[in-house]
């Protein structure tokens, strides 16, 4: 019986697949997570985040980064990251067996790869009383993480702007992504800039990228998601730099509506779900008024000027059927998931074109 099923199931995914005009891809950060995503019929990466990359023993790493007195220290500490992250793209692209894997390059502030706030002040402070030890390491990297402190960290010293203000950090990511596309025959990389809100931030990246990537003998697209309001409205500039753009729709919201992600859900979302201001989170189903809106708009400025502009989200809304249904509308050429929810986007995508079809025949 079970195998009946599967052979049904299968049978209809494959239908779905013959139908379907929009891709489907995964967001994975792990050759595990890619080699599940292929078996969910995932037709690349979409979203490969990079702050696995800094965690575990390569904190010791970022702290190094972080202490840095002068250029010669921050070379060390990322070239020590360098073959450790190279090696983690190596399994990425061996598992993806030459499909496309879009590599993000890091986002988040960096104070989150450092010990908390309240802890190290608090050992601190002990050892100052007397009651307890605390290296000079430790006073350093307090003193850096107070520096580094944001009120508003989401609006603040991270994606591109971290790759700006840091010298070094956004190359040795793309040599560590260029070597291990080297070594992995067949292996499509694709990078992308996170956070961008002006072309200029974008250009100077990029330069900088392509001119690695030429050094590797390594051709890569680079890209960018859109994922502030400005660059969606900035699109026809952007995609000037831009070989691909990817709607980060969680921070898209997020700036759109001025909701926090992580906290406004909690705060009101069951209230206003309640009052019927909206019927379901537009962190769960993309608000195809505002949000909606700006992916339309940044489409088709983008593809103004460049034809062949490849775009994509990879957001949360790229599992949800409605958002799905919505890009198949809005002609973009792929979504990209968790692994878990590429069969769902996979169907509701055929169910989109089929939906084409019947009013073409109307
Ligand atoms: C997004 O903002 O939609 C996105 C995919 O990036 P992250 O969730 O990592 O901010
Ligand atoms: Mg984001």
């Amino acid at each position: 019986h079970d195998d009946n099923l599967v052979k049904a199931v299968d049978r209809i995914m494959r239908h779905a697949d013959g139908v379907r005009r929009l891709r489907v891809r995964a967001n994975a950060d792990t050759p595990e997570d890619a080699a599940r995503a292929r078996r969910f019929g995932a037709e690349g990466i979409g979203l490969c985040r990079t702050e696995h990359m800094f965690l575990g023993e390569r904190r010791q790493l970022v702290e190094d980064l972080v202490l840095a007195s002068g250029d010669t220290e921050r070379q060390a500490a990322l070239d020590a990251l360098e073959p450790l992250q190279k090696a983690d793209f190596v399994g990425i692209f061996r598992a993806m067996e030459g499909r496309p894997v879009t590599v993000r390059l890091i986002d988040p502030p960096l104070h989150e790869f450092l010990p908390d706030l309240t802890d190290l002040s608090v050992k601190v402070a002990l050892a100052e009383a007397g009651s307890g030890e605390a290296s000079d390491k430790d006073r350093r990297l307090l003193a850096a993480v107070k520096r580094l402190h944001e009120q508003n960290p989401m609006l603040g010293l991270r994606g591109v702007r971290l790759g700006l203000v840091i010298p070094g950090l956004f190359a040795m990511q793309v040599r560590a992504i260029a070597q291990a596309a080297k070594e992995v025959p067949g292996a499509r990389p694709e990078i992308m800039i996170p956070l961008v809100a002006a072309v200029q931030e974008l250009e100077a990246v990029r330069e900088e990228a392509t001119a690695i990537l030429a050094e590797v003998g390594v051709d890569a697209l680079v890209g960018t998601m859109i994922e502030t309001p400005r660059a969606a409205v900035t699109a026809g500039q952007v995609a000037e730099a831009a070989q691909f753009f990817s709607f980060g729709t969680n921070d898209l919201t997020q700036m759109m509506w001025g909701f926090s992600r992580d906290d406004v859900e909690a705060a009101f979302f069951s209230r206003y779900l309640e009052l019927g201001i909206f019927g379901v989170s537009p962190f769960e189903t993309l608000d195809r008024d505002g949000v909606g809106r700006l992916v339309r708009l940044a489409t088709d400025e983008g593809r103004a000027v460049r034809s062949d502009l490849k775009v994509g989200i990879c957001g949360e809304h790229g599992g949800d059927p409605d958002s799905v249904h919505f890009c198949h509308d809005a002609g973009l050429d792929y979504v990209s998931c968790s692994p878990f929810r590429i069969p769902v986007a996979r169907l509701e995508a055929a169910r989109a074109a089929l939906s084409d079809n019947e009013s073409d025949t109307r």
